[in-house]
Parts: C-alpha cells; structure tokens; sequence
C-alpha cells in the first residue's frame, strides 16, 4: 500500500459528509475554510510520541482517540467550536490492523464533535502524531490565559487525579498497586487513555468567565500558568476539590500528587466574578458537566493551600523521586 492508497483508505472521508464550513478537504494542496463572518480562528497543534506521550503498546483506537481529545481539549480551553482538524503522521509501516484501529477511534471522537480531518502529511518514520485544529470564537469571548481576577471564583470541572493513578498502575508503580482494589486498572485506564475534552463547557463559558485552562500537566502547574499570565494569586480549599474513591484509598502525600500535579486529566480549570456564579452553574447544567467552586483568585502571587479550617498548608512538591525520598530515610533524601 503507496502513501496516497494509505490516505485514501484510512483517512479520506466522502467530500459530502463534510460539514459546510469545509469548502475543500483533503486532496488538494490545502484545504479550504469559510469561517464564520467576524469570528476569530483558534489553533492549536499538539505531538504524540511514542516512549514519551504513549506507549509503543497502547490500543491504537484509543491512541487515535487521545490524539484527537488533546487537542480538542485546547479549543475547549479557550472557549471555541471545532471547525476542523489536520493530522501529521510518521509511521514505521503500513500496517493495515494498526491503521483501521486508529482512525477509527480518531474519527469516533471527531464525529462525536463535529471536527472532520481537512488534511495532513504522510511519513514513514518512528511513530508520531501531530494534530492542528482549527475552531472558532467570537471576538472577545475567548478564555484567555492573563485573564482571571482578584476576586475571582476558581472552578474545576470533574476532578483530577485519576489519570494519573492509571498511569503507576500501568506502570506498576508500588504505591498504586498497594493501594488499589484489583481491577482497578482495567476500570480508570480510560481516564488516561479516552479522555472526553469538554467543549461544551467552554463554548457556554465564553464571554462569561474570565480566563480557563484545560489540565494537561497537573493542576496547580497548569493553575500556575493562568496566575502568571494574569498577574494574580490564587487559593484553593484542599477540601472542595472533587476526590474520587481510588484516590481516598492512597496515602496523602500520594493522594495530593495526584489531585495537584496528576496530569493528563484534561478538565476546564476556570475562574468568574462571584456575581456571575448563577450563569456560571447554568452553564455547567445546560452543557451536562459536573463543576464545582476550589477556591478564589487573590491580587497576592503565588498558589497557596487551604486545610478545612483555612489555614494555609504547605504545597507538596511535584516529582515522583519526592516520594521515593519521603519513603527513604532522611538521610538518603539529601
Ligand atoms: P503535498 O505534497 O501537497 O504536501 P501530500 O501528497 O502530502 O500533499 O498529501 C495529499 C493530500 O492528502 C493533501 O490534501 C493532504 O492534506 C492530505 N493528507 C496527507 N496525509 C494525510 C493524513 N495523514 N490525514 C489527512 N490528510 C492527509
Ligand atoms: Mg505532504
């Protein structure tokens, strides 16, 4: 199977399933958009590559998933709706189960979403994809990053943690084996591997809440990127943020790094006025999404941890050889 035979049969849809803001998909030397009058585009690229996003192993109906979410999750961030996607692909063969599979699961979400795939390149090299997407979003109501304020609201839809636990149960991690029920891998490894990016949330934000990010490094990481941005601090109330059982399982240390630094959780971390609360729990309703409030922006810098009685806590550090030292003696962890 040639390159464009390989494009034809897996990636290249009838031209009249095309939604109508693509007047050219794939097959020519671009693609063409007619986005709609006065609206902004948003773009976002994201790369997967084996050994370092995913491994060599994983299903690739939920590689092609995954590929797609992240990527998705960034136009949710930012309060747009997908116009469309490109896909670069650098394969090791042609290998006709692998390719079914992934576009399969890469056309699922898209579908899902209504983003359809206009173009890309086709490579034979170490696996790795790279996914550009294209959306769409008034001018002005975008959720930008330097946009959050002192006073703020800070809001988390689902919660966080539990793509990471997949992640050492997959790995093997002994703290994560040890403390999970058996088959627990089997039930949170979609938390890692399908992940569901939540437009609908951010598109009933735009224009109401202040500034967003979706989580992708960890929560208070990716928290810190918004302060920064915007100039402000913030707090969170270690007991509002959502704890899924497995995690209440865990020891605390380990149960904080995977609440606060998890990664790959890919929800809508977001922060509104305190008078816009009402529309702000309308729009979780009318876009089916669980949100609840974590804490506050304040003007002074920094991300501080309250305990139940508001009493600031120190921040646990971030890495995994954190834990190796705090299980080692003191001396060793020097
Ligand atoms: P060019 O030589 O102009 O770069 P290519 O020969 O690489 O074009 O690709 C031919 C057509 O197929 C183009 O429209 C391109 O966008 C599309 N295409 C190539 N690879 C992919 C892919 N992996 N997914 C979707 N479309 C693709
Ligand atoms: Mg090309």
């Amino acid at each position: 199977m040639g390159e464009f035979e390989l494009i034809r049969r897996y990636f290249q849809r009838p031209a009249a399933a095309l939604p109508a803001a693509v007047a050219l998909g794939i097959g020519d030397d671009c693609a063409l958009l007619r986005p709609a009058p006065g609206w902004q585009l948003a773009i976002s690229s994201d790369m997967l590559v084996e050994g370092r996003h995913f491994f060599a192993d994983v299903d690739p109906a939920a590689l092609g998933h995954k590929a797609l979410a992240v990527n998705l999750s960034d136009l949710a961030a930012m309060g747009a709706r997908p116009l469309g996607f490109t896909l670069a692909l650098a394969l090791p063969a042609a290998e006709e189960a692998w390719l079914g599979a992934f576009s399969h699961g890469l056309f699922a979400l898209a579908d899902a979403h209504a983003c359809p795939l206009i173009g890309g390149d086709t490579t034979r090299g170490p696996l790795n994809i790279c996914i550009t997407v294209l959306g769409e979003v008034w001018p002005g109501r975008a959720l930008r990053r330097d946009a959050a304020r002192a006073g703020d609201d800070l809001y988390l839809s689902g919660g966080t943690g539990l793509a990471r636990l997949a992640l050492e149960l997959l790995r093997g991690t002994d703290w994560a084996c040890q403390h999970s029920a058996p088959g627990a891998l089997a039930r949170l490894r979609a938390r890692l591997e399908r992940p569901a990016p939540r437009l609908a949330l951010g598109q009933a934000l735009a224009g109401l809440a202040h500034a967003a990010i979706d989580l992708s490094d960890g929560l208070a990481g990716d928290l810190g990127h918004v302060l920064r941005a915007s100039g402000v601090g913030a707090e969170i109330e270690l007991n509002q943020l959502p704890v899924a059982t497995e995690l209440l399982a865990l020891p605390l240390p380990q149960r904080l790094e995977c609440l606060l630094h998890g990664g790959d959780d890919y929800e809508l971390l977001f922060c509104a006025a305190p008078a816009d609360a009402a529309a702000v729990a309308a729009a979780a309703q009318t876009s089916q999404t669980p949100i609840r409030r974590i804490g506050r922006i304040g003007s002074a810098p920094g991300l501080r941890l309250l305990d139940a009685a508001g009493r600031a806590i120190a921040l646990p550090g971030r890495s995994f050889d954190h834990f190796a030292a705090a299980a080692a003696p003191a001396a060793a962890a020097a």
